[in-house]
């Protein structure tokens, strides 16, 4: 009575202590309670958002680290209690392949390097989360996508907003049609850029686009997981109001989605205008979020009223409902598939642009 009492103390103790020490303490029973999320990309979104909420999550935790400046190595393996032998650079990578806590391997990079981080972790034998915008083009999508299914791991892409209850709502009000058919959609995403003239984001061999990429994937998503289905044409037109910072890539795009059911999207993206929202004209009535794809403060209303659901960490649900994919074999809700198709319809977009016509997806 009294060992198992210790071993009960123990436990309790080592998950005061560290997650790592607490994924370890429910190990003991030989079966990982928590999974190992290694996160590739030290930058603004793995420390603002991805490694605060593997705090919060249930089913996996942060259990390395990959990053190419060695300064960081120190000060988050002391924030995160990560131990030496879990911290590895862009260099010493692929032996994450014999390291048995990481499990699932997360990369937070620039886009151009989407691709060669994903297939590297798959040849590891891990699964992969990809941050969006999946990669700078189909072709790139395509083959993380076979390298995946080649090495038999799962791969998803951080669409986090499919785990938000206002963005789930509205996927339920316009898949359902509980207003009737769809007629129009507004979707804008953007923000005003700062004075950074130096970011990886302005150079197009490392983010493959402007705005479109970054911002409008998620006007994008949001036209198709309100109508629930793929867009056929698209038409699109380029704006550039500071032309000297945005040299490589886009600043600000309209595009028009026109899907098979006849309803129409009016997308922006954009780096000049601070847009986020989502309005959907419907036979019987017009539902919206007017904060639409941000990491919290979501808002909404229907016919019936206002939207009230909860503010979640959405960086968490997603992590856990991968992690619970994982642990049981099931597939993602959020697959590289999806990213496949958002970049089908980028692609398409930046096609008009040059084209100066509709064109086919
Ligand atoms: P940051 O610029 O803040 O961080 C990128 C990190 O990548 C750097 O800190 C660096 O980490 C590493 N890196 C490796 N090579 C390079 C290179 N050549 N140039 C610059 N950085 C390099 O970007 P973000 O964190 O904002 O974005 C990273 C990814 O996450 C993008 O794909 C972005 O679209 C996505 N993202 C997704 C969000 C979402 O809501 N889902 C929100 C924000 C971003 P180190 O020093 O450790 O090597």
């Amino acid at each position: 009575m009294l060992r198992r009492q210790f071993i009960r103390n123990m436990s309790l103790t080592a998950a005061a202590i560290s997650p790592a020490a607490s994924a370890l303490a429910s190990c003991s029973s030989g079966k990982k309670d928590k999974l190992g999320i290694a996160l590739v990309g030290l930058g603004g979104y793995a420390s603002g958002q991805l490694a605060p909420a593997l705090l919060e999550t249930k089913h996996c935790y942060l259990s390395g680290i990959v990053t190419g400046t060695p300064a960081k190595e120190k000060i988050w393996a002391d924030k995160y209690s990560i131990p030496k032998k879990n911290i590895y650079n862009y260099d010493t990578f692929d032996k994450i392949s014999s390291n048995p806590d990481i499990d699932i391997i997360y990369i937070v990079l620039p886009v151009a390097l989407h691709k060669e981080f994903t297939i590297r972790a798959a040849k590891a034998g891990k699964h992969v989360i990809c941050e969006k915008p999946m990669a700078v083009s189909v072709a790139d999508c395509q083959e993380m996508i076979s390298a995946c299914k080649q090495a038999d791991k799962l791969l998803s892409i951080g669409y986090r907003l499919h785990f938000e209850p206002y963005n789930q709502e509205m996927m339920r009000l316009g898949q359902q049609k509980v207003y009737g058919a769809l007629k129009e959609i507004d979707c804008a995403n953007g923000y005003t850029w700062g004075n950074n003239t130096t970011a990886w984001r302005l150079k197009k061999n490392l983010a493959g686009g402007g705005g479109l990429m970054d911002m409008g994937v998620y006007a994008i998503q949001g036209a198709r997981y309100v109508t629930g289905e793929e867009p056929v044409f698209v038409t699109a037109r380029e704006e550039k109001k500071r032309p000297e910072l945005f040299k490589e890539v886009d600043e600000t795009i309209y595009f028009t989605l026109e899907f098979p059911s006849g309803c129409i999207a009016q997308g922006i993206s954009s780096y000049n205008m601070n847009i986020n929202h989502l309005k959907v004209k419907a036979a019987k009535g017009d539902f919206e979020l007017s904060e639409a794809y941000r990491y919290g403060g979501m808002a909404g209303k229907t016919p019936a009223g206002q939207m009230n659901f909860p503010q979640i960490n959405q960086q968490a649900a997603q992590m856990d409902d991968f992690a619970l994919c994982v642990k049981n074999g099931k597939p993602t809700r959020v697959p590289g598939e999806m990213g496949l198709k958002d970049m089908k319809v980028v692609e398409a977009i930046y096609r008009s642009i040059a084209s100066g016509k509709k064109e086919p997806v």
